[in-house]
């Protein structure tokens, strides 16, 4: 069974979601969250994004899940963590940084009463955002294969080479979480370790890379004689493969709970299919426009109601291994193939007129939603991986 008290009431958490509406009402930046675009690009834009992170910890609404003397809260309850996640995403105001989360989780889990005390608060501040510091030119699907190494030296210190790529957030972030081979002599999962790096070391060097969006999200980041004090060590040496596996389900989970952009999508797609023509006719007065749009939105309801029975399940201890590759595999094919289904729409059918703001912004969003699609069915592991974990653990296939 689960350690969650008494299910909260419908009264609470309709109080409660009233409470989260208000806050991102009173707290969160004032420009739109963008897909694809979700790196602050000026220094103004990051101000805010730390602000607005910094003021969700403080309400209570971010990191209530962490122990109460990290700063949680004692009545947290994960059907709270659902309002929040989905009135952040309703109000497309900018969601927590992933990695900052599954960089909290790994600290509380494996980290040392001495790094929980000096690196939770400054998460909880907004001073500190992470990046992770896993995948690299030949180690992506198969992260068993990082090469980046990390040597002991006499005083216990470390040094660090290595390059790692498709870094999200490493231009703007203050601390990365790195992978990184220990035992030269070890191969696979065997001899890895996870370190705490600051990306202000010298010896770190961040290059971004530009997206087809035409954004700054994903960086390479080459590692050349970084050294690390002995503290910077999560866990035991040669800990490193469990620690990140453990965060790896987490994140997958995080990236597949974001089902309420999918029903974003869909508005967007209904918005253009209504405002525009085909053939001198509205799109949606099309018999198989209907019917593609009605496909798409049974689709985003099963992606839906798997999150919601995830949730109901771990409520009462019975989630199971796979679930957080089901989240992450259903949310991130569906949301590919609603968006390019949009974007595709939005190409080819002519505007009406009317309301055209606010019809012009959904075809931009469908087109910026495409673009990034792709990101999803990657990053966190990609949807073949998925669907491996998925044949191993959940239906215990058996393998070549
Ligand atoms: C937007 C974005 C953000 C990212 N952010 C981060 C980050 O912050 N930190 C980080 O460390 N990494 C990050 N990544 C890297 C991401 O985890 C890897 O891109 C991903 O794991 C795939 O690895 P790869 O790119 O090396 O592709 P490969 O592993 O080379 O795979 C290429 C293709 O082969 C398929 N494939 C590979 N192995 C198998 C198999 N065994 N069975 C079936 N198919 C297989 C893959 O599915 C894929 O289609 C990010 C990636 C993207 C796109």
């Amino acid at each position: 069974m689960s350690d969650f008290g008494g299910r909260p009431s419908a009264e609470e958490l309709a109080a409660f979601r009233n409470r989260v509406r208000r806050h991102i009402a009173a707290h969160a930046p004032p420009s739109e969250a963008r897909e694809g675009h979700r790196a602050p690009e000026t220094a103004e834009q990051e101000a805010r994004l730390r602000a607005w992170f910094a003021a969700l910890f403080d309400a209570g609404f971010v990191g209530a899940d962490w122990p109460a003397e990290h700063g949680g809260r004692p009545d947290h309850h994960p059907l709270h963590d659902r309002i929040v996640s989905e009135e952040i995403l309703r109000a497309r105001a900018p969601r927590p940084v992933e990695q900052v989360n599954l960089a909290a989780h790994v600290l509380l889990h494996f980290g040392s009463e001495e790094q929980k005390r000096t690196l939770l608060p400054r998460i909880r501040r907004g001073e500190h955002v992470w990046c992770q510091l896993l995948s690299e030119p030949d180690a992506g699907s198969d992260i068993a294969g990082v090469r980046s190494r990390g040597v002991r030296r006499d005083d216990g210190s470390w040094v660090l080479d290595g390059q790692k790529t498709w870094i999200t957030d490493g231009h703007w972030a203050d601390m990365g979480l790195a992978l990184i081979r220990t035992d030269p002599t070890s191969s696979r999962h065997h001899g890895l370790s996870v370190f705490t790096v600051p990306l202000s070391t010298p010896g770190v060097e961040v290059r971004p890379i530009r997206t087809i969006g035409d954004a700054i999200e994903v960086n390479e980041v080459f590692l050349t004689g970084v050294v690390l004090d002995a503290d910077s060590l999560i866990g035991e040496v040669g800990q490193g493969w469990s620690i990140i596996m453990a965060g790896l389900d987490f994140e997958r989970f995080g990236i597949g709970g974001n089902v309420i952009l999918l029903e974003l999508l869909i508005e967007d797609l209904v918005t253009v299919a209504r405002n525009s023509q085909i053939d001198g006719i509205p799109a949606l007065r099309h018999t198989d426009i209907q019917q593609a749009v009605a496909g798409l939105v049974v689709e985003v309801e099963v992606a839906k109601a798997f999150i919601d029975d995830h949730v109901e399940r771990l409520i009462v201890g019975a989630d199971q291994p796979g679930d957080g590759s089901i989240a992450k595999l259903s949310f991130a094919e569906t949301y590919h193939r609603v968006a390019a289904y949009g974007a595709g729409l939005a190409a080819t059918a002519r505007n009406s007129g009317s309301n055209d703001a606010h019809v012009l912004r959904a075809k931009e969003r469908l087109r910026e939603c495409w673009l990034w699609s792709r990101a999803y069915t990657i990053s966190g592991g990609s949807s073949e991986m998925m669907r491996n974990i998925l044949a191993k653990r959940r239906l215990l296939l058996p393998s070549r």
